[in-house]
């Protein structure tokens, strides 16, 4: 498609808004204080903001009203797009997986796609989860953090960090078996209605097979409804994503807006560690991996793959969730980088629910750290113990904003580090969450990439703009 045709191409728009968002947000929450409020009338700016009445405010003028409808409408835009998204989360990956389970038809073609797939996933976490290790041992990012640092941000977020451990205790009394049965919905029609991700997965897949195994007569209208509704789906995704830079534009902004860059300074080195292991898994060993399995005269380069992946790598960055980012992973996939549509979606859904190298690597990282911090001297196996207990749940791990924190519980008590030190990690999680988010999903798209081209499958003509 001709990008000067159409302006600006979607993905610079999208990082264009993101940068702007930045700037704007630090700019609000630098100079945006109680005094600058009260110039304009207002006393409480908790009251007003949340349209309580409040004697302090009496004085609020139009200006003050003005900017909080601004900040309002911000909101409301940042919302508004992530639910759009969400409202298509369950029926892409019930509609998508259907067709292309039972699109693949001869199941022995399956059998070689689903091995290829979770060939890929399983290496490529392997390899996240060795990075993590070395990283988190030889850099020690928890010789950095002073005294004083730890008490204050232990102090901060410690009631936060509990309620999360509760959570992970419910999770793991559960047990290992009852997980797995869990995954089989009872009701599939419950599964959905409760966007239950594993479930509606795994109810798709089963019907996916059951209509390989009917006359094909049959199959064909059922499969042709989905198709169908698959497609409406994938339209209004390219519809929504229209409004994507104005969307990440608004989320990016008030996030920063509202945490600041505080927080990140005292536990720089722990940031800069997990970022440097996310940027290793990126920027390596996904391109070598992509370089690898696609054939000569159609390799899938690194700046081909980015340029694809940009929509859906800035969208998982401003909203934390693999899954809302589901629907914009699959129309790059399919549009972009010119993997096919069957196996776009068939490989898609799945890797959001059980491929994480970025949660995994950065659970690895965050356990060894707080094992540093707390003087806890892990040994070799103990390593080996937290990358597998990470790989391991990375893979449960839903792709929701914040979730490797609740899960991370599991991973600490396995070699007996203190789950109090969560409220340590909890103050810098969400920028390290969006970072991960893009890792996880971009994952995904290698996945994709890595099937289409061991399949000779892989499109050359890919969309840019
Ligand atoms: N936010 C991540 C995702 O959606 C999950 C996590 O917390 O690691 O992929």
């Amino acid at each position: 498609m001709n990008a000067g045709r159409r302006g600006i191409a979607l993905h610079w728009k999208v990082i264009i808004a993101l940068v702007l968002g930045v700037a704007v947000g630090a700019i609000v929450h630098e100079f945006w204080t109680a005094s600058a409020w009260s110039a304009l009338g207002v006393g409480n700016p908790a009251a007003f903001r949340t349209h309580k009445p409040s004697e302090a405010n009496l004085d609020a003028g139009t200006a003050a009203t003005l900017l909080r409808l601004v900040s309002e409408l911000n909101d409301f835009v940042g919302r508004f797009f992530l639910q759009t998204l969400r409202f298509i989360a369950v029926p892409i990956v019930l509609f998508s997986l259907i067709i292309a389970v039972a699109g693949v038809g001869d199941l022995r073609k399956l059998g070689r796609i689903g091995v290829k797939t979770l060939l890929c996933f399983g290496f490529t976490l392997i390899v996240a989860v060795a990075i993590a290790v070395l990283l988190g041992k030889f850099v020690a990012p928890g010789t950095f953090v002073s005294e004083a640092a730890r008490a204050q941000i232990l102090d901060q977020y410690s009631g936060e960090a509990a309620q999360r451990v509760q959570t992970a205790h419910q999770l793991k009394d559960q047990g290992v078996w009852a997980y797995l049965l869990g995954i089989i919905p009872t009701n599939p029609f419950s599964a959905i209605a409760n966007a239950q991700m594993m479930q509606v997965v795994a109810s798709a897949f089963l019907l996916g097979v059951g209509l390989t195994l009917i006359p094909k007569e049959r199959a064909a209208p059922v499969v042709a409804f989905c198709e169908g509704l698959a497609e409406a789906v994938m339209a209004l995704v390219r519809l929504i994503m229209f409004v994507a830079p104005i969307a990440v534009f608004c989320l990016i902004a008030q996030f920063v807006a509202t945490v600041g860059m505080g927080a990140l300074k005292s536990v720089l080195a722990y940031c800069l560690c997990v970022v440097g292991g996310l940027a290793i898994v990126l920027f390596i060993e996904y391109p070598a991996l992509m370089y690898i399995c696609t054939p000569k005269g159609n390799r899938m380069t690194p700046g081909r793959f980015f340029r694809g992946m940009a929509p859906a790598a800035t969208l998982a960055f401003s909203s934390s969730s693999s899954s809302a980012t589901l629907p914009v992973t699959i129309q790059c996939a399919r549009d972009r980088l010119g993997v096919p549509a069957d196996i776009a979606n068939f490989v898609c859904p799945i890797g959001t629910t059980l491929n994480m190298d970025g949660t995994a690597l950065y659970q690895v990282i965050s356990v060894l750290f707080l094992a540093q911090l707390y003087g806890i001297e892990l040994t070799l196996a103990q390593h080996i113990t937290v990358g597998i207990m990470a790989a391991v749940v990375a893979v449960g791990t839903p792709g929701l904003p914040g979730a490797s924190v609740i899960m991370m519980a599991i991973v600490l008590e396995s070699v007996g580090v203190p789950t109090e030190g969560i409220a340590i990690v909890l103050a810098v999680d969400r920028v390290l969450d969006m970072s991960r988010t893009i890792v996880n999903v971009s994952g995904d798209a290698v996945a994709c990439v890595v099937v289409a081209g061991t399949e000779g499958t892989l499109a050359k003509e890919t969309v840019t703009a």
